[in-house]
């Protein structure tokens, strides 16, 4: 006989003394709680070898300690730890019983649920989908009625069958908005470096009990530890500090607001459903039944995304525009005022590149998260996740990974760095690892003069079509390599999360500026001084060692010799030598080295050293690519829109087909995310570990593309017509 600890809890009225009755029979005992004038009633029920100990725990709404019957219930769960919690859900009353599920599954409880008055929810016309929300809250549910014990024999087997195999279920994840979010996960390590009260409860429980401002952990929390319990109330001040300015609210409103918000995912997502059409309409509802609709829904939500989309990258021109000015302005005021050499160099490619690089990219994020700030605020995002879950979720990710996908490039000319930013919507952590590391697979703003340079030189008289073919690539592949790193290295089930729709809402302006400006200062402060770090690193790499004196000599001698002759045009002469010779430079340096010594291996995939070394160059940026290629076609400077006469070079140089074209498209695509991005990546992901396998990774897999595509294309003898 396996003897077990049981524990009925639930909402007082929900039928927990009639199936505490119904269980035990004559077999019970009536006392009280030590100090209190609340009745314990404990019994017994054997059923198939299990000897199951039950008591019968005062009924409460909620576990916020504010009662003797909440003190008294959940220090019996902590302090007594059942093997297993029966909670007992009035089916009538689903939305208002969920609230108390959700508190002891975020305590990490060992809970199996008994969904009671089945019968009263049956006559009032309710259906409740038991299956799927046994799937969705993770635990089983069991429909019964307690009065006529109908359900109590499956009851009591589901429960045998939990505590048969042991506790340890990961507590439930509840997201409670940005900045809660962001504090409790700092909260929750320190709690757990100290292990301050782990014993007892779930690090992440004790942070929100201190975010709740929970009175009786408080309490125990400043004898244990009161230094401890001292910085996590000056960390809860900060926040509440903030929802005052932000949201007008505090952080118990707005977490007790946000579990409301799970339940209403949970019942919009079919788990409940009313025959009764008197039942009261709410305003939110009305626009759901729009804005989710099976066929409405999907249309509305393309226009708002395609909206957003445009919002992000059509008005922030302007501003682009001004630093790009700004910067531009101040090279060429360096240019005028400094002799030629390295230190020239250096500020103008190297650190004004570098920190133009890094600020260039503000007024995107800051556009960016503005749209997302409006759509989360005002509820519209979680209902594109809802809508778009099932699909998404497919591959291992969330409905809520659309939107960086689409920053991203997902339409074609984005940008990876605001949508590496935009996955910090998602809140389940593997979800949102999944998305980080393949949206760089989309088609950014960057790789498209690459693509234009190639598209324009080899398949000119199918431009649409190939872009539509290199979107629809993008797509299938980060998908695809989503569901590989999801079986693999973030292989598991995702974390039990509850898909949320919280009513809708008007945002206020200033919590919108407040945010949007948040995130983009946490992008310029984190991001920026690793970035021009690694700037003057790649500029230092493309530019040493130099070519040798000798060699330099004898470009000089050249142009000298022009300048003596009576050539025609000898500034195009002069010109023509100058590229010679940055060529020469370039192949000379470490870039060019890498480039040269990785044709051992790029050869089979049909790149040359001039390949190479322009996608090492462009590591720095996607669209350096086309000004490497150019230097290393002896073009001279070439900018990425002035790609004519280059395209005209690469279509007769020797080595070039469609089809090395074509899997140079494949390689630019996939590989290496430029560094902004790696090191957006790595900021968000919250390790350096992460954007270095961003870059093994997706080199790996467009390598392997690239060498596919062109060595069977080689074998069927695709695309290798014209230059041989
Ligand atoms: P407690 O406060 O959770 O202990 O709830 P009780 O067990 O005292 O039940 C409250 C009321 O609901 C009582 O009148 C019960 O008879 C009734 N009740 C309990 N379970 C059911 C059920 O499954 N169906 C119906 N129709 N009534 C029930
Ligand atoms: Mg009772």
């Amino acid at each position: 006989m396996m003897d077990i600890r049981l524990a009925l809890a639930g909402n007082p009225n929900s039928g927990k003394t009639t199936l505490f009755n119904s269980l035990t029979g004559a077999r019970q005992h009536v006392g009280n709680y030590p100090g209190v004038t609340v009745e314990r009633k404990d019994g017994v029920h054997t059923l198939n070898g299990y000897r199951f100990a039950i008591t019968d725990l005062p009924g409460t709404y909620s576990l916020t300690a504010y009662s003797d019957e909440e003190v008294v219930a959940r220090d019996f769960l902590v302090d007594e730890r059942p093997e297993l919690v029966v909670n007992i859900v009035d089916a009538s009353n689903l939305e208002r019983n969920l609230y108390l599920t959700l508190q002891f599954l975020e305590m990490g409880l060992p809970v199996c649920i008994a969904l009671n008055m089945m019968d009263v929810a049956e006559s009032r016309g309710i259906r409740i989908d038991t299956e799927k929300l046994s799937q969705r809250l993770g635990v089983p549910v069991t429909p019964v009625i307690a009065r006529t014990g109908k359900g109590k024999a499956e009851l009591m087997a589901a429960a045998g069958a939990m505590a048969g195999k042991g506790q340890g279920r990961s507590p439930l994840y509840i997201s409670y908005g940005e900045d809660i979010d962001r504090a409790l996960p700092a909260m929750t390590k320190r709690i757990e470096e100290k292990s301050f009260m782990t014993e007892n409860y779930p690090a992440r429980w004790i942070a929100i009990k201190y975010m709740e401002k929970d009175q009786q952990i408080l309490s125990k929390g400043r004898m244990a530890d009161p230094e401890l319990s001292a910085e996590l109330e000056r960390q809860v001040q900060a926040v509440a500090d903030h929802l005052k300015t932000t949201l007008d609210s505090d952080p118990e409103a707005v977490m007790a607001d946000h579990r409301y918000g799970a339940i209403q995912g949970l019942i919009r997502e079919g788990i409940l459903t009313r025959e009764d059409r008197e039942n009261r309409i709410y305003f939110s509802d009305r626009i759901d039944r729009v804005v989710t609709h099976r066929l409405l829904g999907p249309m509305i939500m393309l226009v708002i995304l395609w909206g957003v989309y445009q919002f992000t990258f059509t008005y922030s021109e302007v501003p682009v525009g001004w630093l790009e000015g700004l910067f531009a302005g101040l090279a060429d005021f360096v240019d005028a005022r400094m002799a030629d050499g390295l230190l020239k160099s250096l500020l103008i490619s190297g650190i004004i590149g570098g920190v133009g690089g890094v600020l260039g990219f503000v007024p995107l994020i800051l556009f960016m998260f503005f749209a997302i700030a409006v759509l989360e605020d005002t509820g519209y995002l979680a209902r594109v996740a809802f809508m778009l879950d099932r699909v998404f979720s497919f591959f291992g990710l969330h409905g809520s990974s659309v939107m960086p996908f689409i920053i991203s490039g997902g339409i074609a000319g984005g940008c990876a760095v605001p949508g590496v930013m935009a996955a910090r919507t998602l809140k389940s952590p593997k979800e949102r690892l999944a998305t980080l590391l393949t949206v760089p697979f989309m088609n950014c703003g960057a790789k498209l003069p690459v693509m234009a340079l190639l598209i324009g030189a080899f398949f000119a008289h199918h431009r649409s079509q190939m872009m539509l073919l290199i979107t629809l690539i993008a797509w299938v592949g980060a998908l695809f390599a989503a569901k590989l790193l999801r079986s693999t290295v973030i292989r598991g089930e995702s974390s039990p999360f509850v898909m949320e729709l919280p009513p809708y809402r008007l945002p206020t302006l200033k919590g919108l500026l407040i945010h949007t400006w948040e995130r983009a200062w946490q992008y310029i402060k984190k991001a920026g001084t690793v970035i021009l770090a690694i700037s003057i690193v790649l500029w230092a790499m493309m530019t040493f060692p130099g070519l040798p004196g000798e060699e330099i000599e004898r470009f000089e001698e050249q142009k000298a010799a022009v300048m003596a002759g009576s050539v025609e045009d000898a500034a195009a002469a002069i010109g023509a030598i100058e590229a010679r010779q940055a060529q020469a430079a370039l192949k000379h340096s470490i870039a060019g080295k890498i480039g040269t010594s990785l044709e051992s291996i790029t050869r089979w995939a049909g790149f040359d050293w001039r390949i190479n070394i322009a996608l090492v160059g462009g590591f720095a940026a996607k669209e350096v690519v086309v000004s490497t290629l150019g230097t290393a076609y002896s073009m001279g400077e070439i900018g990425p829109e002035e790609s004519g006469s280059l395209s005209e070079t690469l279509k007769a140089a020797p080595g070039w087909s469609p089809l090395v074209a074509f899997s140079l498209i494949l390689f630019t695509m996939f590989y290496a995310p430029c560094f902004v991005t790696t090191v957006c990546i790595s900021r968000e992901a919250g390790s350096w570990k992460w954007g270095l396998f961003a870059v093994v990774f997706n080199t790996t897999i467009a390598l392997l593309l690239a060498i596919a595509v062109f060595q069977i294309g080689s074998a069927l003898g695709i695309g290798i017509r014209g230059n041989g």
